[in-house]
């Protein structure tokens, strides 16, 4: 078997790679992904359809590789959601198509990388969406693979009111959009759902090239390692169906994940040298960056009951609103993010503590919501180690955060859950906002 490029991995990366590759019919695919390929949109399972659930990052989901991790030694190991199946995080993520911020982009391109500006991206970003609610031309798109959608119209949900006006009354401006120039602040979030049906990148880029005789797809199959000769990798070595297959291409495209990427370099003897050494894998090229400064955006949830208002009947493709800020403190300008949603979810909590459900003690559903915090700048990175078979990454990330903002109501931001009254003035409950800093220790580790 030889291919003019094999991709490792179908995920977010790895579909949009294949769907464009395979568009020049002279270039032979071979996209291989661990977990199962869904090839026909009418057989999707309703986890991976339909967006608005959280099934498919649950640790019992086949569609998840369900990583262990630490954040902090107190609080023990934890479940870590990354996607194993077609399209990966795409089909399993939380669709918020929010971009990073202009400066963001301007701020790498002012460390040297020079085609990180937001004006060298911001064709990319064109090219891969189809806004549909916003059209200028130099932000947004309006024929790329993925559609974009906010919510902008219709009745606004009590919580979503109330979350608005809060933030409104605590002093923070407005952008009408989030993936606009002025992103900052309180605005819609736009989601790449539409109409209750998630666009995954597997469905927007693969989906239209599948009938391509130069593509081949295949689930099911694990790779693992990326065979090197004389320095320069020439294919891959993959298990399908209890058999291992080595595989010969021209070019071999890495796009297993932040987490399974490094893995793979290191399983395939490039990474760290006295690591490897330690568990005893040959070395092919001393790489100490391997595996180092992973970074991921730390979310802390906190529950609380709502007086007054019903939840239930929420409709979850009703207008969500997103605070962009900068915490109190924090030299990263932005670096904070405040989301709320009901927390409307008839599933059985499968594994406790963690995300399959919220907590919400013995409050009813439809009187509990939540406001989910997130460090979207962290100031800290971790480390992916490896030995055959098993990753462990770790990481030290300080949360300066805006979490826990509820009114007379404070969150413990240990991914606990406290319930407690949120007062309301008439329908609309009132919310200020308070600080803190919380440092967090992150590991993850997969047998
Ligand atoms: C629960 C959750 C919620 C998220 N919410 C959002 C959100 O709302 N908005 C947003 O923009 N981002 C979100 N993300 C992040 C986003 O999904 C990821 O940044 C994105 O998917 C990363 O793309 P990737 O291609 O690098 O990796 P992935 O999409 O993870 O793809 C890697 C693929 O490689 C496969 N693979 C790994 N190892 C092997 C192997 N050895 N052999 C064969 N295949 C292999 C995996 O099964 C997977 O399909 C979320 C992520 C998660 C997990």
């Amino acid at each position: 078997m030889k291919y003019n490029v094999v991709i490792v991995g179908g995920g977010a990366a790895g579909s949009v790679l294949a769907g464009r590759l395979a568009a020049d019919a002279h270039t032979s695919v071979l996209l291989l992904e661990a977990g199962p390929d869904y090839s026909d949109p009418a057989h999707l399972p309703d986890e991976i359809k339909f967006g608005h659930t959280r099934f498919a990052e649950a640790p019992d989901s086949q569609h998840n590789w369900a990583l262990r991790g630490t954040i902090t030694e107190e609080q023990g190991a934890i479940h870590v959601a990354q996607g194993k199946v077609i399209g990966g995080g795409s089909s399993i993520n939380g669709q918020a198509m929010q971009r990073g911020f202009p400066e963001d982009f301007d701020s790498w391109a002012a460390l040297g990388n020079d085609e990180w500006s937001y004006d060298k991206i911001v064709p990319y970003f064109r090219k891969s969406e189809r806004d549909l609610d916003i059209q200028d031309n130099y932000c947004h798109g309006s024929d790329g693979p993925i559609p974009v959608r906010r919510r902008q119209t219709g009745p606004w949900p009590p919580i979503q009111q109330a979350f608005h006006a809060a933030c409104v009354q605590a002093g923070f401006g407005t952008t009408n959009d989030k993936n606009g120039l002025h992103p900052a602040g309180l605005g819609v979030t736009p989601s790449n759902n539409l109409d209750g049906v998630r666009v995954s990148t597997a469905m927007g880029y693969l989906g239209p090239v599948r009938h391509h005789l130069n593509l081949t797809v295949r689930g099911g199959v694990f790779v693992r390692k990326i065979v090197i000769e004389d320095g320069k990798a020439v294919g891959v070595e993959a298990e399908s169906g209890g058999k291992v297959f080595q595989i010969e291409s021209d070019r071999v495209v890495l796009s297993a994940g932040a987490i399974r990427s490094p893995h793979l370099l290191m399983l395939s003897g490039i990474g760290p040298e006295d690591h490897l050494q330690q568990f005893g894998i040959p070395v092919i090229r001393h790489l100490p960056g391997v595996g180092q400064n992973l970074m991921n955006h730390l979310s802390a949830q906190t529950t609380f009951k709502v007086n007054g208002v019903s939840l239930a009947g929420h409709h979850r493709d009703a207008i969500h609103f997103a605070l962009h800020f900068t915490a109190p403190g924090s030299s990263a300008v932005n670096d904070m993010v405040l989301r709320t949603t009901p927390v409307v979810d008839e599933r059985r909590e499968r594994v406790p503590g963690i995300r399959t459900k919220y907590l919400s003690g013995d409050v009813p559903p439809e009187q509990a919501a939540r406001i989910s915090c997130t460090l979207g700048l962290p100031d800290g990175s971790g480390y992916v180690p490896s030995r055959p078979s098993t990753i462990v990454i770790s990481s030290i990330q300080t949360m300066s955060d805006g979490c826990g903002k509820a009114c007379e109501w404070r969150c413990n931001c240990w991914n606990r859950t406290r319930i407690k009254t949120w007062p309301t003035t008439g329908s609309i409950p009132r919310m200020t906002f308070w600080a803190t800093t919380t440092r967090w220790t992150a590991g993850y580790a997969k047998p």
